[in-house]
């Protein structure tokens, strides 16, 4: 059940779609959903990997492991920003051809339900209301005459550096349209009961105008604060409980809150020695979070629909669980703040053990920001295997944010391990005081790791 409305907005290219999608999702504080860039990003790495662009086992496998992520208004290809790369002509052009591929449609659009599940998305393409989400509270049909939309192409391209004559331009898009409208999987067409809009004429304020106005609020396309999820009121209440009790009894510290942006998705990795890890770092950060906790405790009674309520994610411990990763991309993508423990089990007070590679993995392909959490004394204060905790000092230090960016063509194994195993060094560099984290002190530093 979704809370907030899908809105869709078809139509061909140059309609002014992306400008009109960015500026109505910005309005509502909705996540934007860019279906042609996810394309483009599938058109180029069949055009780097030199797969044939045709049906066949060859394509199928090539798509199989790709990674496509959209967040933040950037792409990423297997944790690579492409959002510049995948704007040139030549990509439009393949694009345009792979994107009558059924392989091609079955791999992207299921991601593209994925991100619009929740609501609260602007979606925009070319069958986001017909196929993607024939279920949207709100369509939008964007048109425009084919002069006016080679004129707006050409200008694009011009500010790209890119200068092309408007005949060439009009011949691409007259082309792109009829491929477009009369490819079988998927036609560009009006979706049933969409709102169109002829843009030919209006600037793209206009066109946003108009669009809010005939969304109106009695259908409940309620804007968003910013593109942070909705708090939770339970999540809220028990937190200022459990940070008052915890004070109480550990006397904890948090350092360096100002880390953790508030808005827009962050990953915080934290060493893990505690049951009442997730709590202490859940109350010292200045916003609300989003756990991944062992499957098992979803089936204590009561204590599992609790944590549930409290924004914990099932993750299996056995093996590599692909539903795990999917959620927590989903929590990112949603502009979300989660709290994962790279080490998996709880170990013993002050020891920072290896990561394992899913999260490195998750903190490469997602391309966000990661802040490095130390917690000391959770486990003096309640190791495991004792029945109840004790009186102990705790602290919370939340380090230098980091992020990870992966490089073309690099091993991705290697970069997961590598991105895994930086993120626990940053987590000793707070432990063992050699970073200005455990000092306290505010920071003026901050370094980017690249994986290579
Ligand atoms: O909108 P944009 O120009 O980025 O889209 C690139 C290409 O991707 C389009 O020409 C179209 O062929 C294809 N596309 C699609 N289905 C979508 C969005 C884009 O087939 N939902």
């Amino acid at each position: 059940m979704r809370t907030n409305p899908v809105i869709t907005i078809d139509g061909p290219a140059g309609a002014g779609k992306s400008t009109a999608a960015r500026l109505l999702a910005e309005r509502l504080g909705y996540t934007l959903v860019p279906t042609g860039a996810m394309y483009r990003a599938v058109a180029l790495s069949v055009m780097r990997a030199g797969v044939p662009q045709r049906e066949g086992p060859e394509l199928r496998a090539h798509l199989e492991p790709l990674s496509i992520v959209v967040a933040a208004g950037r792409v990423r290809l297997d944790g690579e920003d492409v959002t510049d790369a995948i704007r040139s002509r030549e990509v439009a052009r393949v694009t345009s051809d792979i994107t009558m591929l059924a392989s091609v449609r079955a791999k992207v659009t299921p991601l593209q339900r994925e991100l619009a599940a929740a609501g609260g998305v602007v979606l925009e393409g070319r069958d986001t209301g017909t196929v993607v989400c024939p279920d949207a509270e709100v369509k939008f049909y964007l048109t425009a005459s084919l002069e006016a939309r080679a004129r707006r192409r050409q200008a694009e391209l011009a500010a790209a550096g890119t200068p092309v004559a408007l005949d060439a331009i009009t011949a691409e898009l007259s082309a792109r349209d009829t491929q477009d409208q009369t490819r079988e999987l998927a036609p560009l067409r009006k979706p049933p009961g969409a709102i169109e809009l002829d843009t030919s004429d209006l600037t793209a304020d206009q066109v946003v105008e108009r669009m809010l106005a005939a969304i109106g609020t009695d259908r409940g396309a309620e804007p968003r604060q910013a593109t942070a999820p909705r708090p939770n009121r339970l999540y809220a209440f028990l937190r200022v409980l459990a940070v008052a009790l915890m004070r109480l009894l550990f006397r904890v510290e948090a350092r360096g809150r100002e880390n953790v942006p508030a808005r827009g998705p962050v990953l915080l990795v934290a060493n893990h020695s505690s049951f009442l890890d997730p709590p202490l770092v859940g109350g010292a950060a200045n916003r609300q979070l989003t756990f991944l906790a062992k499957a098992e405790l979803f089936q204590i009674p009561l204590f599992g629909a609790l944590i549930r309520r409290l924004n914990a994610r099932p993750v299996r411990r056995e093996g590599a669980d692909p539903g795990a990763l999917r959620t927590a991309m989903r929590v990112l993508e949603e502009g979300g703040a989660l709290l994962i423990f790279p080490e998996g089990t709880r170990g013993d007070e002050g020891a920072v053990r290896p990561a394992k590679a899913g999260a490195g993995m998750l903190a490469v392909l997602s391309g966000v920001t990661v802040v490095p959490v130390y917690v000391s004394g959770s486990g003096r204060a309640w190791p495991r295997g004792r029945r109840l905790p004790r009186p102990a000092k705790v602290t919370v230090t939340f380090g230098t944010p980091l992020r990870f960016e992966a490089e073309r063509g690099a091993d991705r194994k290697r970069q997961y391990e590598i991105a895994s195993r930086e993120m626990m060094k940053a987590i000793e560099r707070i432990r063992d005081g050699t970073t200005a984290d455990s000092a306290g002190k505010r920071w003026s530093e901050s370094y980017a790791v690249r994986s290579k």
